[in-house]
């Protein structure tokens, strides 16, 4: 089950506003994430699908957590839409390297808001015949949500805020931040 996050405390600094999952939160969630990937998947050798940029700093954390045999590949897609909502018109900028088709497949994604983008992917990528295809997200706002997608693996739900921090970041700053907090505009 995705936890729900509380309210954290404010880091008063430039654009970085209130802390809404810890580096420690992270951590750990992300370790139960992996760990429960690697029963479900036990002797099915899986594949993982990072969506780039935002989805690395989750990604390489939840392999390390994964004991089973893993590959991983990339896609790199852009939404078009204003600074903070998609539109669900999506363009591919980097496709996978391999095919998928017969493969149990795991979508890794940082953070599904509209849904629009990761339906969009589980569109394309379905048409290539996997033989599983699921998602992993680590965050997301259910308050947000047009349209309703199967996401198995969920980290947190968070309220509806733009957010920043591990990954995600604001006009390409703030991926470095070891915590997801909010953006303070
Ligand atoms: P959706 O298509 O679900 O509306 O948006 C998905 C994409 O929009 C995410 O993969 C992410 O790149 C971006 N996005 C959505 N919400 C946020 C947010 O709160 N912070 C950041 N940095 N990006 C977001």
């Amino acid at each position: 089950m995705p936890e729900r996050v509380a309210n954290g405390s404010t880091e008063g600094v430039s654009d970085v506003g209130e802390v809404l999952v810890g580096a420690d939160e992270l951590s750990r969630r992300v370790r139960e994430l992996g760990e429960e990937i690697s029963r479900d998947y036990a002797g099915r050798p899986l594949l993982l699908i990072g969506v780039l940029k935002g989805a690395v700093f989750f990604l390489s954390d939840l392999m390390r957590y994964i004991d089973i045999p893993v590959e991983v590949d990339f896609m790199a897609v852009a939404s078009y839409g204003s600074a903070t909502d998609s539109s669900g018109v999506v363009r591919i900028l980097k496709d996978l390297d391999t095919p998928i088709e017969g493969r149990d497949v795991l979508i890794v994604e940082d953070i599904v808001d509209s849904g629009l983008t990761l339906q969009y992917l589980l569109r394309n990528l379905g048409s290539r015949n996997p033989s599983t295809l699921e998602v992993c997200a680590l965050l997301t706002k259910p308050e947000r949500r047009k349209v309703s997608l199967p996401t198995k693996y969920v980290g947190f739900e968070i309220p509806d805020r733009f957010v920043i921090g591990y990954g995600l970041d604001y006009a390409e700053r703030h991926r470095n931040l070891p915590f997801v907090a909010v953006l303070e505009r």
